[in-house]
């Protein structure tokens, strides 16, 4: 019998749609209808999980899912045990640090002992050890953007792609500390027959981008 590939895509969200459609028009055909948390392939041996972003590393680390797609930023964070396969070029994004915007700003080093709050500690974390700073993370997981406001810290670590959001909130960014796109992860301990099945998927995603451009 031969196994499927287990790939684990986001179920709801920015990832989403870009991630489905890579498969799509690969000719991988399955049925991702709402609501659903996992659908196998009618004409190619994969499977698909229907999962939260922040799950997929984990889960691909442990072999639960052979491949998942997440942005570099969720890798990053995630400090799981991946192999990076692929690049993907979409979900362009960039985390960046975000001030009050009448704070008066000079450089990294205006960050010496103030409260960041962030989602994204470890990124935050190696970026400020990089530059000689040190400031106190809090980790929150959502509405990072309000804690200026409530006085819950002096700056922000967050994802800005328009910088919008940004400036509803009275802040104003002041240096990006990573840029981001989605990326394929692996699992570093998939069979051969996995593996081969991942090489014929890379091959039409290749295709597909050759006949793109
Ligand atoms: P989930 O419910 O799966 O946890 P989420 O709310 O954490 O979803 P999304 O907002 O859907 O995640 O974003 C998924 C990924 O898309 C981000 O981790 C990032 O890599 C990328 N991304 C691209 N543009 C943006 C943006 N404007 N805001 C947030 N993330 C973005
Ligand atoms: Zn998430």
């Amino acid at each position: 019998m031969t196994q499927n590939l287990r790939i684990a895509v986001q179920k709801s969200g920015r990832l989403s749609e870009d991630s489905l459609n890579l498969f799509k028009e690969c000719g991988i055909k399955f049925d991702n209808g709402a609501g659903k948390l996992k659908a196998t392939s009618s004409n190619f041996p994969a499977e698909f999980l229907f999962l939260r972003d922040d799950d997929i590393p984990g889960y691909v680390e442990d072999g639960v899912a052979d491949i998942g797609i997440v942005g570099q930023n969720v890798h990053v964070e995630s400090n799981k045990n991946v192999s990076e396969v692929k690049l993907l070029g979409f979900s362009k994004c960039r985390l960046s640090i975000a001030i009050p915007r009448s704070d008066a700003y000079n450089g990294i080093e205006d960050l010496e002992g103030k409260d960041i709050a962030t989602s994204y500690p470890i990124i935050l974390g190696n970026y400020l050890k990089d530059n000689g700073v040190t400031s106190h993370i809090h980790e929150i997981s959502g509405s990072v953007e309000i804690a200026p406001s409530i006085g819950l810290a002096h700056a922000v670590c967050d994802i800005v792609s328009s910088g919008g959001t940004l400036l509803s909130n009275g802040l104003k960014e002041v240096e990006v500390i990573f840029r981001s796109e989605a990326i394929m992860i692996g699992c570093p301990t998939m069979s051969a027959e996995k593996q081969d099945i991942l090489k014929q998927i890379l091959f039409r995603i290749d295709a597909v981008q050759r006949a793109k451009n």
